[in-house]
């Protein structure tokens, strides 16, 4: 860690306290702190270009500060991407909130996530209101995805430990699909297992270079419509199970 971010998080995390089972407590000072913060994060958004008032306020209301590492509580709030252990990352929020939003989702729709990591994209899609599925390649992530999740109160997140370019076939089709994680193609498995009229969002693009979100939607069982939303840098989509 560089010593100015030691530096601050010495200061800063000293006055985090632990988190209580249901993970906010209105009478915390922290969490009071945490809420303050979350609500600059939500007006930096929507200042950026993001609408939909259902994105925003799942935004609002899910603690991302839960979902990052200890030493990394202090930036929760800030718009970027913070490492959560294992080479990976939880998404800078404004794009949580950009493909959320471009998938004009609805209480009820079915979605599936590749690369669970931390949960928090899981979480602002249960938020919601859908029902999510979601896929993470590293155990250690799933297995940790998953118990915070459940702390947390976010039952209509199902994870599993597997390969998600694969998709998970158990509960296609989904109105849905998200990747997290950017390959040099756009898998067959997702598209297959995406519904008609269906949308999926996903970064496509090289390890190095440049990397485009891509708007997918399945405008018959055989084409697929696909729109350049924009540039970005997201993490490599891997293969076989650690
Ligand atoms: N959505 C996450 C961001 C995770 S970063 C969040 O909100 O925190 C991308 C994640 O994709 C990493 O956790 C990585 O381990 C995972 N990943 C990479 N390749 C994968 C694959 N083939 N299948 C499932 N998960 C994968």
């Amino acid at each position: 860690m560089n010593p100015y971010l030691a530096g601050v998080l010495a200061l800063a995390v000293g006055t985090v306290t632990a988190p209580n089972a249901a993970g906010q407590d209105p009478d915390d000072p922290a969490d009071a702190l945490f809420r303050q913060q979350r609500a600059g994060m939500v007006s930096v958004i929507r200042r950026d270009g993001i609408v939909d008032t259902e994105t925003l306020r799942a935004i609002g209301a899910v603690p991302r500060h839960e979902f990052v590492p200890a030493e990394y509580r202090a930036y929760a709030y800030e718009n970027r991407p913070l490492p959560i252990g294992l080479g990976q990352t939880i998404s800078q929020p404004y794009i949580v909130a950009l493909m959320t939003e471009i998938l004009q989702l609805s209480p009820g729709m079915k979605v599936l996530e590749v690369g669970t990591g931390s949960g928090y994209q899981a979480a602002v899609l249960a938020e919601v209101g859908c029902d999510v599925y979601t896929v993470e390649i590293f155990e250690a992530l799933a297995t940790q995805a998953t118990e915070r999740l459940q702390r947390l109160g976010f039952d209509n997140v199902t994870t599993r430990h597997a390969d998600g370019r694969y998709g998970w076939s158990r509960h296609a089709p989904y109105d849905a699909v998200i990747v997290t994680a950017a390959g040099g193609s756009i898998p067959p498995a997702l598209i297959e297992q995406l519904k008609l009229g269906g949308r999926m969002i996903i970064p496509v693009g090289s390890l190095f270079g440049v990397q485009h979100l891509i708007l997918v939607e399945k405008v018959s069982n055989d084409d697929v419509r696909t729109r350049n939303v924009l540039p970005v840098r997201f993490v490599p989509i891997l293969k076989g199970l650690r």
